[in-house]
C-alpha cells in the first residue's frame, strides 16, 4: 500500500537524488567522456540548439519509464517519476532561462537564487574540461570560496 506520506517522500526523494546526481554527472560525465556534447555548452551557442541538450533528452528517458511503469502497475514508481519531472522543470527554469536566458523568466531576487545565477556563472568562467569549479545546481558552495578556488588555478572570474 502506498499511502500519501509515502508518495511524498518519494517525490521530494527522488527530487533531492537528481541534484546529487546532477553534480555527480556534470563533473564525473560532462567534463570526464562525456565532453564532446558538453563542450557545446561552454562555447558560445550557434542557433538556437547545441549538442549539450542531448543530455536533457537522455535525463528524461528514467522519468518517461518511471511514469508509465507507475500508471501501469507499480503506483510507487509514479512520484519518483514525477520528482524526477519536477526537478528537470525547475533546472530548466533556473539554469536556460535565469542563468543562460534562452528564453524569458523572471530572474530569481532573492539571496538564494542570486548566489545560485552567480556560482553557475563562475562554472562558464572556466572554458575547458578540465580546471572549472561549482557543478552543481540548486546547491552550490559560497561565491567567495569558488572565487577563491578559481583564483588559485589562475582563473579571473
Ligand atoms: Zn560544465
Ligand atoms: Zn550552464
Amino acid at each position: 500500500m502506498v499511502t500519501f506520506g509515502l508518495k511524498v517522500a518519494l517525490f521530494l526523494g527522488a527530487f533531492a537524488f537528481m541534484e546529487g546526481f546532477a553534480w555527480f554527472t556534470h563533473k564525473y560525465v560532462m567534463h570526464g567522456f562525456g565532453w564532446v556534447w558538453h563542450r557545446s555548452h561552454h562555447e558560445p551557442r550557434h542557433g538556437a540548439f547545441e549538442l549539450n541538450d542531448l543530455f536533457a533528452v537522455v535525463f528524461a528517458a528514467p522519468a518517461i519509464v518511471a511514469i508509465y511503469f507507475g500508471t501501469s502497475g507499480h503506483p510507487w514508481l509514479l512520484p519518483i517519476g514525477l520528482g524526477i519531472t519536477a526537478y528537470g522543470a525547475v533546472y530548466f527554469i533556473f539554469h536556460d532561462g535565469m542563468v543562460h536566458q534562452r528564453f524569458k523568466v523572471p530572474l530569481g531576487k532573492s539571496a538564494y537564487w542570486k548566489r545560485l545565477i552567480q556560482a553557475h556563472r563562475i562554472h562558464h568562467a572556466v572554458h575547458t574540461k578540465e580546471g572549472a569549479v561549482s557543478f552543481g545546481f540548486l546547491l552550490a558552495r559560497p561565491i567567495r570560496e569558488l572565487k577563491a578556488k578559481l583564483k588559485a588555478r589562475g582563473v579571473q572570474a
